[in-house]
C-alpha cells in the first residue's frame, strides 16, 4: 500500500536452508534472554506498585505575574495491602496539607529532592481497597519548558505571555504530586482558573466554564481516559483556534493571536492523517478531538501530549511569505510522527523508559511511511538518508547503547532521547517491516494495538504480535539489533568459478576506535536481514538472514552485486577487491539509494581506518554533477566535516579550494534562480551549495549573496523565500557590524518564530571575535526566548568559529545560563552540545574536571560520551587529514 520501498519485492531465492536458520534463531533466543512481556508489578520504577492511582480530580490556579501555581488534588486510589506511608513524584512543590477518607487522617508530609518523591506518613495504618487522598500543594511557573513553563512572546501590540507544559519524561510532578512514571496510567479531570480573555487547551475539551474572581473565568475540562501522567497538556493565552472534522473528531490548530491562517496546511494534514491512522493502527483514534498547538518558545522540539500535541511554532506553521514551500516537508514530518504517537505511545504506552526506544523508533518510521504515502515526490527515505547515517556514526563508538537500555533514573532517562534511540530504531523498524513485508507488518501492529489499548506494553509484546501476524520469527533477530549495542559490518566478496561467481558474505563488528584510546570493542554477532541485487534493477535478487557466513551464486562472474540492496539494512558493507572494483564501474548505473550508502559506507569506513582516503576520494571525483541531492548532499556533509576538521590545519585554504571546485559545477548547473518557490530536489539542493560554497569561501558567492541580502533589505520580495536560510547564513558567516546589526534588526523585528532563529542564528554565524562576544552577551539578556540560547551559543562555536570565546563565556556565567536554561544546562547541553566542538586533549582534560556535568548519571553518561567524541575528532584529525592533504594536492593541479 506504500511507495516504492515498501512494495513487496519478489525474493528469487532463501540463501539460508531453513532449518540452518531455526537452530540460529533458537540459539539466538537462549543467548539473548529476552525481555519479559509487560507485568505491571514487575515492570522497573523507583515508586512502590503497593498504592494505585484510578483517578485525579485536579485544579490548578496558575499566576502569571508571580510565577507561582496553586493548586488542589483530589486522587482516587487503590491500597494493595496495609501501609502506614504512600509515596508519589513530587519536586519542587510544597505541599501544605495532605489528607485522606474525607479528613478521615491527616499526613505528615516529607519530600526528598534527590529521589523526587514525596512521602506521606499516616499515624494509623491504611486498610487495602479504595481510598480518597486530598493534597494542597504551591508550585513554580519556570521558563526552562520543564513542567509548566512560561513564555513572553513578541507581537505587533507589544510583548505577551503565555503558559504551557512540557512534562516527558518525569515533569508532571513539577506541577502537580503524582504517580509520574508511565505504568501507572489513571484518568484526570483538570479544572483551572485563568484570565477572563485566555483561550485554554488541555487534553480534552471543555466541558463547563464559568466566571471567577478577579476577572477571571474558571474552567473545567472533559475526564480524559486512562493514560500515563507525562501526557499531560495545559496550554493557555491569548490564542486562536481553528477546527476541522475527521472521521468524527474534531482537529484544531492552535496559535497565538493573529497566525492561526498560518496553521492551514497543519490541519489539511492532520486530517488526512488521523484517517489514515485509524485505519493503519486498526483502532479509532479514541479522544472526541485532537489539539496542534503552536508555542513560540519555552521548548523546541514537539510534544505528543494525548490530544493536545505542542509544537514549537516554527514546526507547525507555515507562512509563503517567508518560508521557503520545502519547510513544509519539515511541519509534515514532525506532526506525523506526534500523531503517530497518539496510538503508538499514548493509547499503547511503554512500561519503562527502557523502551522508549520502541515509542520513538516506530513514530520515527512512521512519519516516514505517512510522508511516501501522502507526498511520494518528496522520496523521503532517499533525501533522510542521513537520519541512520547519524545513529551509525554514534553506534560504531565504545560508548555507544543498546536501544533497549536499562534506566535507571530520570537524568538517565534524558541521556536516553539521542539519534541511537530514534534513528536506529526508526531504521530497524524500517528493516524488520521490509523483512515481514508491509501487510503482515501492519497486521501485527494491529493485534499490538488491540491487546494493549489503555495499558502499556514491553518490545517483547511487539514481537509476539509481529510473529503471529507473520508466521516468521522475530524476537531472536530482534534481540540482536535492540539488546545489544554496536553497527554490524558484512564483508562481501566475488569469487569466479569458470564463467559465473560466488559472492561470500562474512559479518564482523564495524567500530571506530581513535587510536589513543588503545582499547577494541567486543565482538558482537547479529542475525541480519540482507537484501542483493545487480545495479539498476527494480528489486533485490537475493534475501537472506545472514547469521554468521554465507555464500550465494551470483551471476556471472565479473558482474556487480550491490550489497544492502535499496539503502533499507541497518549495516555497512566493506567489499573486497573483486566485487569493489566491479561496483565502482557500475556505480553510474546504481538506484540514488545505493549510491548514497555505497559513499556513506566508504566515508565511515575511511574514518574507521578501513579504507583510504584516496578510495573516498577518488569515488567523489567519479560522481556526475547532474546526480541526485541526496548523493550531493552526502558529498557536503562529509566536506563540511573536513572542513571542521582543519580548522587548526595549514592545509586548510587548499583543502577548502579542492572543495570548491568539486562543488562549483555542481551549483553552476543548477544556477541562482529557479522556477516555483522552492518545494523541489534542484531548490533544496541550491540552498544547500550556497550555505556550504560560502563556508569553504567561494568569493563569487559570498559577494552574491550580500548583493541580493542588500537588495533585500531594500525589497523584501526580490529575494525568494527558498534562498532565505542560505542567503542570511552566508552574509552572517562574513558580517561586519553593519550586516550584523542588519541581522540582528530583522531578528528584533519579526514576532515569527521561524524568522527569529534564522536571523540570531545567522548573526551567531559572525567569525569577527568582536561580534561572537555580543551574541554571547545577547544569551543573557531577556531579549531572547531559552529556546534560542542554546543554539547561538553553539553556532558561535561552529560556524563562527569562536568555541574558545564561547566556552570562557560559558564558564564565566554558568550560574546565569543554568538559572535561565534549566537543570540540564551544566549536564546535557555543555557535554553533549558544546564540548564536541573541541578536538583536543586539554579541552577533553577539562571536560573531565569539570565538576557540573557530572553531577548526575546522565551527566556521567553524556560526559563519556563527549570525552569520546572529542578523541575521535583528533584521531581522524591526525590520522585521516595528512591522507587527505597528499590527496588533494596530487590532484589539485588537475582542478
Ligand atoms: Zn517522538
Amino acid at each position: 500500500m506504500n511507495a516504492a520501498l515498501a512494495q513487496p519485492r519478489s525474493i528469487a531465492s532463501i540463501a539460508i536452508r531453513a532449518a540452518g536458520l531455526m537452530a540460529a534463531l533458537l540459539a539466538f533466543a537462549t543467548a539473548a534472554a529476552a525481555e519479559p512481556l509487560f507485568s505491571f508489578d514487575t515492570t522497573p520504577g523507583k515508586l512502590p506498585k503497593t498504592v494505585v492511582p484510578s483517578h485525579y480530580a485536579i485544579e490548578l490556579a496558575p499566576d502569571l505575574q508571580a510565577l507561582t501555581l496553586a493548586g488542589s488534588e483530589v486522587v482516587d486510589i487503590d491500597v494493595r495491602e496495609p501501609l502506614w506511608r504512600v509515596e508519589l513524584s513530587a519536586v519542587d512543590v510544597a505541599i501544605d496539607e495532605a489528607s485522606i477518607d474525607d479528613g478521615a487522617q491527616r499526613a505528615d508530609v516529607s519530600l526528598d529532592p534527590r529521589t523526587e518523591i514525596a512521602t506521606l506518613a499516616f499515624a494509623n495504618a491504611l486498610t487495602p481497597g479504595a481510598h480518597r487522598l486530598r493534597l494542597k500543594f504551591r508550585a513554580k511557573i519556570n521558563r526552562f519548558g520543564r513542567g509548566l513553563f512560561f513564555v513572553d512572546y513578541p507581537t505587533a501590540n507589544g510583548v505577551k505571555r503565555m503558559i504551557s507544559t512540557q512534562l516527558e519524561p518525569a515533569d508532571a510532578r513539577r506541577i502537580f504530586p503524582c504517580w509520574d512514571e508511565p505504568a501507572f496510567k489513571a484518568t484526570f479531570q483538570l479544572t483551572v482558573t485563568l484570565p477572563q480573555q485566555f483561550l485554554a487547551v488541555s487534553n480534552m475539551p471543555v466541558a463547563k466554564q464559568e466566571p471567577a474572581a478577579d476577572g477571571r473565568k474558571r474552567i473545567a475540562f472533559a475526564t480524559t481516559p486512562k493514560m500515563s501522567s507525562y501526557l499531560f497538556v495545559l496550554t493557555a493565552g491569548d490564542l486562536e483556534r481553528i477546527t476541522a472534522d475527521a472521521d468524527g473528531v474534531t482537529v484544531g490548530v492552535v496559535t497565538t493571536r493573529g497566525k492561526a491562517e498560518q496553521g492551514r496546511f497543519a490541519l489539511e494534514n492532520a486530517t488526512k492523517l488521523l484517517t489514515f491512522y485509524n485505519d493503519y493502527f486498526g483502532q479509532k483514534y479514541p479522544l472526541p478531538k485532537l489539539d496542534l498547538i503552536a508555542v513560540p518558545g519555552g521548548f523546541g522540539g514537539a510534544m505528543e501530549n494525548w490530544g493536545g500535541i505542542t509544537f514549537f511554532e516554527s514546526r507547525l506553521l507555515f507562512d509563503p511569505l517567508t518560508n521557503s514551500d520545502a519547510v513544509r516537508r519539515g511541519i509534515f514530518s514532525v506532526m506525523a510522527h506526534e500523531m503517530a504517537h497518539q496510538w503508538f505511545g499514548d493509547l499503547v504506552t511503554t512500561g519503562w523508559w527502557n523502551n522508549l526506544w520502541l515509542n520513538e523508533g516506530f513514530a520515527s518510521w512512521m512519519q516516514e511511511k505517512a510522508a511516501e504515502h501522502f507526498y511520494p515526490q518528496w522520496k523521503t527515505w532517499l533525501n533522510g538518508y542521513g537520519q541512520k547515517q547519524f545513529a551509525m556514526a554514534l553506534d560504531a563508538r565504545r560508548t555507544s547503547h543498546p536501544i533497549q537500555q536499562t534506566v535507571a533514573d530520570q537524568s538517565e532517562a534524558m541521556t536516553a532521547f539521542d539519534a541511537i534511540t530514534y534513528n536506529k530504531g526508526q531504521a530497524f523498524i524500517r528493516m524488520l517491516e521490509n523483512y515481514l513485508g508491509p501487510d503482515a507488518f501492519r497486521d501485527g501492529i494491529r493485534r499490538y494495538m488491540a491487546a494493549h489499548a489503555y495499558s502499556n506494553a514491553t518490545t517483547a509484546d511487539l514481537w509476539q504480535a509481529l510473529e503471529q501476524a507473520a508466521g516468521k520469527p522475530v524476537a531472536p533477530i530482534a534481540a540482536s539489533f535492540t539488546e545489544q549495542e554496536g553497527v554490524p559490518l558484512v564483508l562481501a566478496e566475488t569469487i569466479c568459478d569458470g564463467a559465473t561467481q560466488r559472492l561470500t558474505l562474512k559479518q564482523d563488528r564495524f567500530a571506530i576506535v581513535p587510536a589513543s584510546a588503545n582499547a577494541t570493542v567486543p565482538p558482537r554477532h547479529w542475525l541480519i536481514p540482507v537484501e542483493i541485487g545487480a545495479p539498476g534493477a527494480s528489486a533485490p535478487s537475493t534475501a537472506l538472514v545472514l547469521d554468521g557466513s554465507a555464500g550465494i551464486p551470483a551471476g556471472a562472474c565479473g558482474d556487480a552485486v550491490k550489497v544492502n540492496f535499496g539503502d533499507i539494512g541497518y549495516y555497512r558493507v566493506e567489499y573486497g577487491p573483486n566485487s569493489g572494483a566491479a561496483l565502482l564501474k557500475s556505480l553510474a548505473k546504481l538506484a540514488p539509494e545505493d549510491r548514497v550508502n555505497v559513499l556513506a559506507d566508504n566515508w565511515a569506513l575511511m574514518l574507521a581506518g578501513r579504507t583510504d582516503a584516496a578510495s573516498y576520494l577518488g569515488l567523489i571525483a567519479s560522481l556526475d554533477v547532474n546526480d541526485h541531492r541526496a548523493v550531493w548532499d552526502q558529498v557536503i556533509s562529509a566536506f563540511a566535516a573536513l572542513d571542521r576538521f582543519s580548522r587548526n590545519r595549514a592545509e586548510r585554504p587548499a583543502l577548502e579550494a579542492f572543495m570548491r571546485a568539486r562543488l562549483r559545477p555542481v551549483f553552476d548547473r543548477v544556477g541562482w534562480d529557479g522556477s516555483g518557490s522552492g518545494d523541489d530536489d534542484t531548490t533544496l539542493l541550491r540552498g544547500s551549495l550556497i550555505r556550504a560554497l560560502g563556508d569553504f569561501g567561494d568569493a563569487d558567492i559570498v559577494a552574491e549573496a550580500k548583493r541580493r541580502f542588500d537588495a533585500f533589505l531594500k525589497e523584501p520580495k526580490s529575494l525568494s523565500p527558498a534562498l532565505l536560510d542560505s542567503v542570511a547564513h552566508v552574509v552572517g558567516i562574513s558580517a561586519n557590524r553593519d550586516t550584523y546589526d542588519a541581522l540582528l534588526a530583522l531578528a528584533r523585528r519579526s514576532t515569527a518564530a521561524n524568522e527569529r532563529v534564522r536571523y540570531y542564528d545567522a548573526a551567531a554565524s559572525a567569525r569577527d571575535a568582536s561580534l561572537a562576544g555580543e551574541t554571547l552577551a545577547l544569551t543573557l539578556t531577556n531579549e531572547l526566548p531559552s529556546t534560542l540560547v542554546g543554539g547561538l551559543i553553539n553556532q558561535v562555536g561552529l560556524s563562527g568559529w569562536q568555541p574558545q570565546l564561547a566556552w570562557d563565556f560559558i564558564q564565566k556565567n554558568l550560574g546565569a545560563l543554568t538559572a535561565r536554561q534549566g537543570p540540564d544546562f551544566p549536564d546535557e547541553f555543555i557535554p553533549n552540545f558544546f564540548m564536541t566542538n573541541f578536538y583536543d586533549e586539554a579541552h577533553a582534560a577539562e571536560l573531565r574536571q569539570f565538576a557540573p556535568a557530572q553531577a548526575t548519571t546522565g551527566g556521567r553518561v553524556m560526559t563519556a560520551r563527549a570525552l569520546e567524541s572529542i578523541a575521535i575528532s583528533a584521531d581522524v584529525e591526525a590520522r585521516v587529514l595528512p591522507a587527505v592533504d597528499r590527496w588533494v594536492s596530487a590532484h589539485s593541479a588537475r582542478h
